[in-house]
């Protein structure tokens, strides 16, 4: 189960941009990613159990059983601040700085977001890669202001407020 407090500001913000987050019964959640003719595409995200969207039309899907709101945030980058859909576009790296001023703007709790990250791979193609639990504290953030800078060179996030480009 998500925490309510922090699943309503997610779905709130989501709203304000034109989506939503659901949070189904596992059954629901099943149904919904074996389907082979919805008519919209479904995309799973990896790596976590029971969470994906409807990146067309911005809807987020996690199942109840699933506490992982970090992957909220995650999904809501694919669906505002991504310019493709998960499946053609690789550059997730590119709005990690997003994630982290969104988790910020609605003052989320900060700590639990980046324990939720441990997993996240954070480094360059080609370059050092590393989990991000893995890095320390000061680490990790010297990581996401460098990601910060990244994102608001896009114009993913303007002053520290994260925008949504679709
Ligand atoms: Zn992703």
């Amino acid at each position: 189960m998500i925490h309510e407090r922090i699943l309503g500001l997610l779905r709130k913000q989501a709203r304000a941009w034109g989506g939503d987050v659901s949070v189904v019964p596992r059954v629901v959640y099943g149904a919904i990613r074996s389907a082979e003719s919805t008519a919209e595409r479904f995309y799973e995200a990896p790596f976590t159990d029971g969470l994906g969207s409807f990146w067309s039309s911005k809807v987020i899907v996690i199942s109840e059983r699933n506490s992982d709101w970090a992957g909220i945030v995650h999904e809501m980058g694919h669906c505002f601040a991504a310019p493709k859909n998960p499946d053609d576009y690789n550059r997730e790296y590119d709005f990690f700085g997003w994630e982290w001023a969104l988790v910020r703007a609605l003052e989320l709790p900060e700590t639990c977001w980046r324990q939720q990250n441990k997993n996240y791979v954070v480094g360059e193609e080609n370059g050092d890669s590393n989990d991000f639990g893995v890095l320390s504290l000061r680490e990790q953030t010297r990581i996401l202001e460098a990601r910060l800078g990244v994102a608001k060179k896009l114009g993913l996030v303007r002053g520290s407020r994260p925008i949504a480009i679709r």
